[in-house]
């Protein structure tokens, strides 16, 4: 298996875990682009948002709430941006889908 991500969930490649359940696993980004930059990426292996089926709306919702409930964990109350990188255009350099959840300082719109 020659994933990046699958081996950092399986715990062979390691990283700094922030939360995990039976079907996400969050890790701190290794190239923080903000004071919180956590990865939220979903134990099953889906490549990118264009793999993504309705079979997998409750785990994609899941990703969703599990950054939502990090952000709040990690005191973001003044706001944080999720993003979900998609292919060489969307700029995804992993492709092991996942959530960016990015704060800690105000974000520019619109990014690059
Ligand atoms: P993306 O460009 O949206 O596919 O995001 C991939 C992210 O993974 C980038 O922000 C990288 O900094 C991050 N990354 C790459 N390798 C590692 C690693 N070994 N541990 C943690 N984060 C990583
Ligand atoms: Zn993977």
């Amino acid at each position: 298996m020659s994933c990046l991500f699958c081996k950092i969930i399986e715990g062979s490649i390691p990283s700094a875990a922030v939360y995990q359940d039976e079907q996400c696993y969050a890790f701190a980004d290794i190239h923080p682009q903000a004071p919180v930059h956590v990865l939220v990426a979903p134990r099953e292996h889906i490549v990118a948002m264009t793999e993504a089926s309705e079979k997998q709306s409750a785990l994609l919702g899941h990703l969703l709430l599990a950054a939502a409930e990090i952000a709040r964990a990690k005191g973001l109350a003044k706001g944080y941006r999720l993003v979900i990188n998609t292919g060489q255009d969307g700029g995804q350099t992993v492709d092991h889908l996942h959530v960016h959840l990015l704060g800690g300082r105000p974000l520019h719109w619109p990014p690059g």
